[in-house]
């Protein structure tokens, strides 16, 4: 049973709102979608990061519209489930961190109006953030970041 609905967001289009409460560390979602290469991706539809040259395409569900948040509610844990980070309301949008999943060395970024009082201004690539911001989101990183990053330094 789904605790989230897709509806409109006044500040950024679509987005994916609780419709129940959600307990910290609970499972909202998992990201699904066929894989593609970069060469493959279609830069205009929905895709998502998943690994060095790995990309998941769009499921035409929920996740393709979790918006981003530099202070998010929520958080991959172990892959590709949607984690609380706290417990979240009815009514408040869900929201992640993009740059716990992007890390592209030619990604320009784009700007960020998520609000928040950490708010850092821009969405950019893992790699490209201060090492202060990398060890605070380094909890919900993608596997693949996990291991790049941080696996030989234990
Ligand atoms: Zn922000």
């Amino acid at each position: 049973m789904t605790k989230v609905v897709l509806e409109s967001s006044d500040s950024h289009g679509k987005g994916v709102f609780a419709c129940a409460p959600i307990t910290q560390g609970e499972r909202i979602m998992t990201f699904s979608g066929t894989l593609f290469s970069h060469a493959q991706t279609d830069f205009n539809d929905y895709h998502l990061q998943v690994g060095e040259d790995l990309y998941l395409g769009p499921s035409r569900g929920p996740d393709d519209y979790v918006n981003h948040s530099c202070a998010p509610n929520s958080g991959f844990k172990g892959g590709l489930d949607l984690v609380a980070l706290r417990d979240i309301m009815p009514g408040e949008e869900i929201t992640w961190d993009y740059s716990t999943a992007i890390d592209e060395a030619d990604f320009a970024g784009f700007p960020c109006g998520c609000g928040a009082p950490v708010c850092r201004g821009k969405v950019e690539s893992f790699r490209h953030l201060p090492p202060l911001v990398q060890q605070r989101i380094r909890p919900w990183l993608l596997p693949y970041l996990q291991d790049k990053y941080f696996s030989k330094q234990g």
